[in-house]
């Protein structure tokens, strides 16, 4: 096994000859929060599978759903004109939980990707059939995520997720995140950068004309690009923003939703009520692939509304409502709500991130240090003043040093990603914390 890993498999996101040079781990069983390689090393995964296994691994509610909706029925089609049992209850679960958020519908998928998708391809429909047809841009945030169907990547913000599929989607403009460590207006007040990041949106809308422009997309926290959490006046500046000019908003949730932040959303974090909201991951807490795109009141009625040929959806997945996908949901958000798991991502992320800034006091590889709940983002810089990235030989010794240390964190550029499993203890966090520390003493 070891010796084939990185043979037959084509790595997602690696450099194939890279992955052969330095095979990823095996990963073999997994029990709470902790995972186990085929060496026999435990480690505490940091990770969360990837952001997703807010539960841990061994939550047996969910097994026995999966293995009792598998003896029942293991597959049929959520296309039009079947359903099954599990997708009416978890549809209907998630209008519940997401009724703060105004969410109506819930339109089933196979994961983020999927989700934007459907975000993306619904919001330029629901404009056909309002009879502005015109309405096909989108904006979005640099550094921004948005999963790597050719729609989200057009989204993304990010160049390495965009160059090597060029040319893509037509009609995307990016305006800056509000970042305050790293920001085009060297501004480090997040009130103001706020305001600042909010008037560049205003700028591109009034350039590109607003009513050519379908939706805004936007995470909440920002995961992938960097866990960049914008000052609290921002998403709902972006609201009122998308309001004035009629355009739609899209949370992309894919991440935040379910707790993470120490919120149920993200977009209730910042008390803020979007036209779409994106869901995956934490859906099943990674225990089978699903996510859904939630609709609104108001995007729902212009759809039902609809006498034209437009209000059909000509879009649809093999597994748009897989009934066992479905069956891990409905027993994923039981245990997520019993465990209230957004209590817990809020007190543990707090300890986090009082032990984040103690290992930036004491490192000065650390250039900065974000959170919000159980996201963080150790940012690393090989000289604090310039802020010069960390390379990626220094990055790579943090990681590993930290697995040897019993924690396994996840490197992206010269970030270290942290999203735990939501159900990790006061302990779990010091052992983070403490795999960190060995890291950056191996890598200072
Ligand atoms: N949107 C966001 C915000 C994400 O973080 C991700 C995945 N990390 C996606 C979309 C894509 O999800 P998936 O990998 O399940 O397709």
């Amino acid at each position: 096994l070891v010796e084939n890993n990185a043979k037959p498999i084509w790595h997602p996101m690696a450099h194939p000859a890279e992955m052969r040079g330095n095979p990823p781990k095996v990963i073999m069983k997994g029990e709470g929060a902790e995972v186990t390689d085929i060496e026999g090393r435990t480690v505490l995964d940091a990770v969360g599978g990837l952001w997703n296994v807010n539960l841990g691994y061994s939550c047996d509610p969910i097994k026995k759903a999966i293995a009792d909706q598998l003896s029942a029925l293991p597959y049929y089609s959520g296309f039009r004109g079947t359903s099954t049992g599990p997708s009416i209850e978890l549809a209907y679960e998630l209008t519940q939980w997401f009724e703060p958020e105004g969410m109506m519908r819930a339109f089933f998928t196979s994961g983020g990707s999927d989700s934007v998708e459907t975000a993306l391809r619904l919001s330029r429909q629901y404009w056909k059939i309002r009879g502005q047809a015109d309405r096909t841009k989108f904006l979005a945030l640099k550094k921004g995520y948005h999963g790597t169907h050719f729609g989200g990547a057009s989204v993304n913000g990010n160049a390495n997720f965009r160059r090597n599929y060029e040319p893509l989607l037509p009609g995307v403009f990016h305006t800056p995140a509000p970042w305050t460590y790293r920001n085009p207006f060297d501004e480090t007040d997040p009130v103001r950068l706020a305001q600042l990041c909010a008037r560049a949106i205003e700028e591109e809308i009034a350039f590109q004309c607003a009513d050519t422009i379908a939706a805004f997309i936007m995470e909440p926290v920002l995961g992938a690009g960097g866990v960049i959490v914008p000052p609290e006046t921002f998403m709902p500046l972006v609201r009122e923003i998308c309001d004035r000019h009629d355009i739609l908003l899209i949370a992309d949730e894919v991440v935040t939703a379910f707790g993470r932040t120490g919120a149920w959303s993200g977009s209730r974090l910042w008390g803020v009520k979007p036209d779409f909201m994106t869901i995956a991951k934490a859906i099943t807490s990674g225990y089978f692939p699903l996510g859904a795109t939630l609709i609104s009141e108001k995007v729902a009625d212009v759809f039902e509304a609809d006498k034209t040929s437009f209000g059909a959806i000509g879009h649809g997945y093999t597994y748009s409502g897989h009934p066992v996908g479905c069956a891990a949901g409905i027993a994923t958000l039981a245990e997520t709500k019993r465990l209230k798991l957004n209590e817990n991502a809020a007190a543990r992320g707090a300890e986090l991130a009082k032990a984040l800034e103690d290992l930036k006091a004491r490192h000065a590889l650390v250039g900065d240090v974000r959170s919000k709940g159980l996201m963080a983002g150790i940012e690393l810089v090989s000289d604090r003043a310039t802020k010069k990235p960390a390379d990626k030989k220094t990055m790579g010794k943090v990681a590993d040093a930290a697995y040897e240390a019993g924690v396994m964190l996840r490197v992206s550029g010269n970030m270290i990603i942290l999203s735990p499993p939501l159900v990790i203890t006061a302990k779990d966090v010091a052992r983070i914390a403490e795999g960190l520390d060995a890291g950056l003493r191996a890598a200072g």
